[in-house]
């Protein structure tokens, strides 16, 4: 089935190319996904088509007015089939922090919306009355939510059935597994005297399983150790671990 994304900025011309190349360009020829760009100062009810304004109580920066927003979205439910519930979503850096079982969630969806920030802030009531996920892609602070929906979207729309080729399997990615990735290597199998390791030219499917086991195991305790914290160990995993 089809994935509609509708994304609400006010910088549209950011995301053509984005959109536009490679698997997620692929993905809309093949009608998996189709991308709708909506610019909310069309919203913005002041002749000067002014989005934000300055904060109530004083202090710095701008802070985006509630009308544009809320006129925007309700405008494109209003497009839908009443059924279509869709999952509005915020960028922000204080949103929940994004992971792959978001992404996961999210893929499940049929139709998502985006709301891209700019400036210094959001109106409280977006938040409050608005949006049903506040999402941030890091603890860094971004110049607006345009990069951050990009992220995401990316990394939803490859989830897809159909997205990508039969031969790479997004079951196996890292932190799909709970684990980091095991060490890929490919032709030749001696580069300059580094070598392949001899496990996987073997043709030995059982250890070379196992190989890529301990690997992605040893991997993440290496690199991330926290990642552990919500990965059940079996008997045989912490005796590797343990060796
Ligand atoms: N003053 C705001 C605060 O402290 O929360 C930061 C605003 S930031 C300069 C402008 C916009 O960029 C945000 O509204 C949001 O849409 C986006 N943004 C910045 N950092 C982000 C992050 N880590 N994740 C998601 N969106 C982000």
């Amino acid at each position: 089935s089809k994935l509609s994304i509708d994304i609400l900025t006010l910088f549209p011309e950011m995301f053509s190319g984005v959109l536009n190349s490679s698997i997620l360009g692929k993905a809309q020829e093949k009608e998996l996904v189709r991308f709708q760009l909506i610019n909310f100062r069309d919203y913005a009810s002041n002749k000067h088509h002014q989005v934000d304004d300055y904060p109530y109580g004083g202090g710095g920066g701008m802070v985006l007015k509630p009308e544009p927003l809320f006129y925007a979205v309700e405008d494109r439910l209003s497009q839908l089939p009443a059924q279509v519930k869709p999952r509005i979503l915020l960028m922000s850096p204080q949103g929940e922090p994004y992971t792959q079982r978001k992404a996961e969630e999210l893929a499940c969806e049929d139709h998502l919306m985006f709301i891209c920030g700019h400036y210094e802030g959001y109106d409280e009531r977006i938040r409050q009355y608005l949006v049903t996920d506040e999402l941030s892609i890091g603890d860094y602070v971004l110049t607006g939510g345009e990069l951050a929906a990009m992220v995401i979207i990316d990394s939803i729309v490859r989830l897809r059935e159909g997205v990508l080729g039969n031969e790479s399997s997004p079951k196996d990615d890292s932190f799909s597994t709970g684990l980091l990735e095991y060490p890929q290597y490919t032709r030749p199998a001696d580069f300059r005297g580094m070598k392949v390791p001899e496990v996987l030219l073997s043709g030995h499917h059982e250890r070379i399983k196992e190989w890529r086991h301990r690997q992605s195991l040893y991997r993440t305790w290496q690199r991330r150790p926290d990642l552990l914290e919500h990965y059940p160990l079996s008997e045989q995993e912490k005796a590797w671990l343990a060796e």
